[in-house]
């Protein structure tokens, strides 16, 4: 077993966890700061961010604007508290990456360029042209190099956080290269892990994209706050899943039924196209299940078209990179034919749930970026309001890290706990017997989320749902591991995330079921109205011996009352 001291350990080197090490390691150059990820951070699912990144940039756009969109987005669960100051770090995130080097897309007078996306009253997606994430990154990664403070320690796989007495103790990992079961201790911890879409079947999502951080969390005894809401974006790429960026539709595309109708318009009169990602998810499957999908060439499931003919002009400059998907995965020319596309699970509005300062229940812990639910995003997330929110708030995360650092000292390493994971690991995992396969019990989650708790939902297909996931967990306990050996063990670390799944698909299921409302991207066919009498509330999960134990709590409003959501 070895050990190793941080000040500061961010597990997670996506675009959260390198803007809070930044942060931290700026605060006070003689705090280390360790970054634990089981990805080289370049490919962290941050790098394939596409659109953009809202913030108000320009005199005519407002903070209170960009917090209104955000809320009404929310379906008025987002706290009212934390959005207003998201929009008002948000700019200062910009100009900041803006001097380090990021590409932002300019206007010809030289400005930053911003375009528009769904449900915003200004368009305010700041971009480089549709390869956000990867610029951001590039950036982010280029800044770390600069601090001797920050450590990276890639492609060691955490599988569980130790905490003792109410503080951080430690993180238990795997370094992948050689088996060796590592220690990683610091005086205070961020997560930054990233969000759970690999849940489902049909997701944009990156593979390695399986909510550890959230099922670490949650073991610990850290609650998830609101994890039934699931975004679906309304253009995966039919049928690989990958994303076609909602700025093709920012920037003029049009959704095209299989009459050739455009029918955005009975779903939402004002907005059509540019609504936000769950109304027009729903609206698809509605055309869909009323058999106006298109069918044939991709196949079975019914799909919609993305027309884009009409932008032939802007593609190459705006749009290149979904362009590029286009021909080499379906060998379609965008700026002469439509681009197959259905709806896919894309992000996780919930998380562990951190206060205003990214601060958990846990003294010590904080968190930021998909991993956690501050909570800005409510029920339904809109589009470029993720990658600011790693900015803005993976910063603030650093700084309150490294300053609780600078205060406290090391904890004593709790040794027997952490020799009991080693052992859970590599005895009692490694030599599970019962001959089911590790990939069909994922497969098998995934088919059971994307058919039962999925865009539609309803009572009785989510009470089979979480007897299905009982039955997976049961299945989960025989499996049988063919790949004994220590080095780069990917069988063994794939069955640790669907272990985390299966913790997580039972969160979802169970706060879907007992959810008796539609809110953003939560529908129920049997109740499909929202219902603020009863459910203007976060859902927070926690963990219990006998199973995953659901409270409520408030949402705080400040100055935007629950209105009817019509756009
Ligand atoms: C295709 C796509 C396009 C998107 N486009 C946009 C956009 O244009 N605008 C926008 O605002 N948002 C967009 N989003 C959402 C946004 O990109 C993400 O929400 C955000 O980048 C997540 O960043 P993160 O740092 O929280 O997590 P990630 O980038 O997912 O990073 C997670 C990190 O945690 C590490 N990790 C996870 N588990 C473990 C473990 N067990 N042990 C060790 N390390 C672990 C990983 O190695 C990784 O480094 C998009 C998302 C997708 C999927």
């Amino acid at each position: 077993m070895e050990i190793i001291k941080e000040d500061v350990i961010i597990i997670g080197g996506g675009m959260a966890g390198l803007r809070a090490a930044i942060s931290a390691a700026e605060y006070d150059r003689n705090i280390s700061v360790g970054i634990v990820s089981k990805l080289y951070p370049l490919r962290s699912h941050s790098v394939s961010a596409e659109g953009g990144t809202g913030a108000v940039l320009n005199p005519e756009d407002s903070f209170d604007l960009h917090a209104f969109d955000t809320i009404k987005g929310s379906d008025y669960l987002a706290d009212q508290d934390a959005v207003e100051r998201f929009v008002r770090i948000v700019p200062e995130q910009i100009y900041t990456t803006d001097h380090w080097g990021c590409p932002w897309s300019r206007n010809q007078d030289g400005m930053i360029s911003q375009r528009d996306f769904g449900g915003m009253s200004f368009p305010r997606a700041t971009f480089a042209a549709d390869k956000t994430g990867f610029h951001v990154m590039q950036t982010l990664f280029s800044r770390c190099m600069k601090y001797d403070n920050i450590h990276f320690y890639n492609e060691y796989f955490v599988t569980s956080l130790i905490i003792s007495g109410n503080s951080f103790n430690a993180l238990t990992s795997i370094r992948l290269r050689n088996g060796e079961f590592t220690i990683f201790q610091g005086k205070s911890l961020i997560f930054a892990a990233g969000g759970a879409g690999r849940l489902y079947q049909f997701s944009t999502y990156a593979h390695s994209v399986t909510g550890d951080g959230d099922a670490i969390a949650f073991r610990a005894g850290l609650p998830l706050k609101d994890m039934e809401f699931i975004q679906f974006h309304p253009t995966g790429l039919v049928p690989s899943g990958i994303l076609i960026t909602e700025a093709a539709r920012g920037e003029g595309g049009y959704l095209v039924n299989g009459k050739g109708e455009r029918f955005m318009e009975k779903y939402a009169p004002t907005k059509l196209e540019k609504a936000p990602r769950d109304i027009v998810s729903r609206a698809i499957m509605w055309e869909i299940e009323a058999g106006r999908g298109v069918t044939g060439k991709y196949g079975n499931a019914p799909y919609i078209n993305l027309d884009l003919r009409h932008m032939a002009d802007i593609l190459e400059e705006k749009l290149p990179m979904i362009t590029e998907i286009a021909r080499k995965f379906n060998d379609i020319d965008a700026a002469t034919e439509f681009i197959p596309i259905r709806p896919a699970t894309h992000y996780t509005m919930g998380g562990i749930s951190v206060g205003l300062n990214t601060e958990t229940e846990v003294p010590g812990i904080f968190g930021a970026g998909e991993n956690v639910a501050i909570s800005i995003h409510g029920a339904n997330r809109l589009g470029s309001n993720s990658t600011n929110e790693c900015l803005a708030f993976g910063n603030v995360a650093g700084r309150m890290a490294a300053e609780w650092a600078r205060s406290h000292d090391q904890p004593d390493l709790e040794r027997s706990r952490a020799e009991a994971e080693e052992k859970r690991i590599w005895d009692e995992l490694l030599n599970r017997n019962g001959g089911e396969d590790i990939a069909r019990i994922a497969e098998d989650l995934r088919i059971t989320m994307d058919s039962d708790v999925g865009v539609f939902r309803n009572g009785p297909d989510l009470v089979e749902a979480m007897k299905k996931i009982k039955s997976i967990e049961d299945r989960y306990r025989k499996i049988t591991l063919v790949d004994k050996s220590s080095v780069f063990n990917l069988e063994l670390t794939r069955a640790l995330e669907v272990g985390f799944m299966i913790d997580l698909a039972e969160i979802i299921a169970k706060g879907a079921l007992m959810r008796k409302e539609s809110r953003g991207a939560h529908y129920r066919k049997d109740f499909p109205e929202r219902d603020d009498a009863n459910f203007l509330k976060h859902t927070i999960a926690r963990y219990t011996k006998g199973g995953v134990q659901l409270e409520y709590t408030p949402v705080t409003i400040t100055k935007w009352k629950p209105a009817p959501r019509v756009y």
